[in-house]
C-alpha cells in the first residue's frame, strides 16, 4: 500500500504573503492535487514578537484569492488540528520533556547577555561563534544551584558531534552536511515557547506530512531537523528545497526590481488564473516549456516534482504583463467589466448612472490592450472625463500643423447632422473627406484621435467616436479647431 501524500504550507504569519511564499503554496498544492493527497495549512505563529493577526488574515485571503484552497487548517478544521502552533504547545512541551528525559536534550541557564558576550569573544578569537555547550554537563549539584537562584532557562538539543547528515533532496539531490558544524540549538525558550525548528518537526510528524517542500532558505535548516527526526524516533518524511526566486538583475528579489507582496499585484489588477499559471513557471516547466495553460487543472495534470530544477528562477514581470494580457483576452465582457469597474470608480471615472451596455463595449474596446486591470484607467479615461487632458508632444506634432485645422474642419461639420452616428457612417464619412481632399488616410485620423483622446495610440478611432457619440465628439473638435484658430 502507498502512503497517501499529505503536504503542508507552513508560513509564519510575520508579514503579508510574499511572491515566494505564494510559489512555496502552490507547488504544494499542485503537488497535493496531482497525487489526489491532501494539502494541509499550518500556521506557524510560535515568533510572538512578529506574529500578527493581520498577517495570519493576509496570508488566508490571499491563498484564498489565488484558488489554493486547503483541506485541512484554519476554517476548516481536519483530524489533526489545532492548527496554529500557539495552541499546540503542551504538545512540544511533552516531547521536549521525552527528551530530556532521555538525555538528548538539556536545560541550559545562559543569559541572553552571556551568549552574546562569548560570541564576542569567540569573534574576536577566531573560534566557532555558535553556543559552546556549556550547560550540556552540568552537574545534579550545580543544576540545583542554578534552579535555587531562579535562573531562567532554556532547552537546548544534543548535536552529534560527528558523522554527517545527508539529505536526499527531491531538488537539490544529495546534500551532505557535518555534525560537528551544528551547535546545539535551542527547542525551547525560556518563555515555553517553542523555536520554529522544533515545533515544525513535531507538526510534521504528527500532521503525518509525507512531503515537506519548501523555500531553500530552509537547506541549513534540515541537517538539525532531521537529527531531530531520528532522536524522537520518527519517520523521515521527504524533502524539496525549492530554489530561489530571483529579480532580473539576479539578485534576490527585492522591491527595487520587482514587487514581493502578493497584494501589489492584486492591487494592480493582475488574475489570479494569470498569477498562478506564472508563479508555476517559476522554477517548473513541462518538457515543451508550454507557458499557457487552459486552467489550474491543466497545470496539476501535468505538475510533478522530478520536474522542479534547482536553479534560481527569474522574475520576469513583462513576461508576467503579457501573461496577464493573454488572461485578460480570454475574459467574458460580463466579466471583465465587473472586474475593472472597481478601479474606474476608484479614479472618479465611473460615476455609476452610466449604461451597462456602453460601459461593456468600451471595456471590450480596451479589452485588447490592457495588461492589468489598472491600466483601464489610463487607456480609456477619455471616455468618462468631461474634460480630457492632451498630451503636449501629440498636440505640438500631430495637431499644430499646416491644414490641419481646415481638416478637422470639414470633418466637423460632416458629422454635425450625421445621423445615424455609428462606426460604419462616422467612417465611411471620413473616407469620403480623405477622398475629396486627396489627403491620406493618417491626416484625418491622427489629428482627430488627439483631438478626441488626448493621445497618439488607442483603440480604433471610429469605434472610439461611435462610443463617445456626436455630442462629446463635436465639443472635442470645437475645442481644438478654435484652438488652432
Ligand atoms: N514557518 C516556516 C516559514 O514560514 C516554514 C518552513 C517550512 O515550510 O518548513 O518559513
Ligand atoms: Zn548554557
Amino acid at each position: 500500500m502507498t502512503t497517501k501524500v499529505r503536504v503542508r504550507f507552513a508560513p509564519s504569519p510575520t508579514g503579508n504573503l510574499h511572491i515566494g511564499g505564494a510559489r512555496t503554496a502552490l507547488f504544494n498544492y499542485l503537488f497535493a492535487r496531482h497525487e489526489k493527497g491532501n494539502f494541509v495549512l499550518r500556521i506557524e505563529d510560535t515568533d510572538r514578537a512578529r506574529s500578527t493577526k493581520e498577517a495570519v488574515e493576509n496570508i488566508l485571503d490571499s491563498l484564498r484569492w489565488l484558488g489554493l484552497d486547503w483541506d485541512e487548517g484554519p476554517g476548516k478544521g481536519g483530524d489533526f488540528g489545532p492548527y496554529y502552533q500557539m495552541e499546540r504547545l503542551e504538545t512540544y512541551k511533552s516531547y521536549a520533556h521525552e527528551l530530556l528525559k532521555q538525555g538528548k536534550a538539556y536545560f541550559c541557564y545562559c543569559s541572553p547577555e552571556e551568549l552574546a558576550e562569548r560570541k564576542k569573544e569567540a569573534l574576536q578569537g577566531g573560534y566557532p561563534p555558535g553556543y559552546n555547550r556549556k550547560c550540556r554537563n552540568l552537574s545534579p549539584e550545580e543544576r540545583a544551584e542554578k534552579e535555587r537562584e531562579g535562573k531562567e532557562k532554556v532547552i537546548r538539543f544534543r548535536t552529534s558531534d560527528a558523522g554527517t547528515t545527508e539529505i536526499n533532496d527531491l531538488v537539490r539531490g544529495k546534500v551532505q552536511f557535518e555534525n560537528i558544524l551544528l551547535e546545539d540549538f535551542v527547542l525551547i525558550r525560556s518563555s515555553g515557547i517553542p523555536t520554529f525548528i522544533f515545533a515544525n518537526v513535531i507538526d510534521d510528524n504528527l500532521m503525518n506530512i509525507t512531503h515537506i517542500i519548501r523555500g531553500d532558505e530552509h537547506l541549513s535548516n534540515t541537517p538539525r531537523q532531521i537529527l531531530l527526526y531520528q532522536a524522537l524516533g520518527f519517520s523521515l518524511p521527504s524533502f524539496g528545497h525549492l530554489s530561489m526566486i530571483l529579480g532580473s538583475d539576479r539578485k534576490k528579489l527585492s522591491k527595487r526590481t520587482g514587487a514581493t507582496s502578493l497584494d501589489w499585484y492584486r492591487q494592480k489588477g493582475y488574475l489570479p488564473q494569470a498569477l498562478v499559471n506564472y508563479l508555476s513557471l517559476l522554477g517548473w516547466g513541462t518538457s515543451e516549456s508550454q507557458e499557457l495553460f487552459s486552467s489550474v487543472e491543466e497545470i496539476i495534470r501535468k505538475f510533478s516534482l522530478e520536474a522542479v530544477s534547482k536553479n534560481p528562477a527569474i522574475f520576469d514581470i513583462q513576461k508576467l504583463d503579457w501573461m496577464n494580457g493573454q488572461y485578460i483576452k480570454r475574459l467574458g465582457i460580463e466579466e471583465l467589466t465587473r472586474l475593472v469597474e472597481p478601479y474606474l470608480k476608484e479614479k472618479n471615472l465611473l460615476r455609476g448612472d452610466e449604461d451597462k451596455e456602453w460601459l461593456k463595449k468600451v471595456v471590450a474596446l480596451e479589452q485588447e490592450r490592457i495588461k492589468t486591470l489598472s491600466q483601464i484607467t489610463e487607456y480609456a479615461d477619455f471616455f468618462f472625463l468631461s474634460e480630457i487632458t492632451y498630451d503636449e508632444k501629440a498636440v505640438r506634432k500631430v495637431l499644430r500643423k499646416e491644414g490641419v485645422s481646415r481638416i478637422l474642419i470639414a470633418y466637423r461639420d460632416k458629422l454635425k447632422d450625421l445621423e445615424p452616428f455609428t462606426v460604419e457612417t462616422v467612417e465611411s464619412v471620413a473616407r469620403k473627406i480623405i477622398a475629396d481632399l486627396e489627403i491620406k488616410g493618417g491626416a484625418l485620423i491622427h489629428p482627430t484621435r488627439v483631438a478626441l483622446t488626448g493621445r497618439t495610440v488607442g483603440p480604433g478611432l471610429f469605434e472610439l467616436m461611435a462610443l463617445l457619440g456626436r455630442e462629446v465628439t463635436i465639443k472635442r473638435l470645437d475645442k481644438i479647431i478654435n484652438m488652432l484658430d
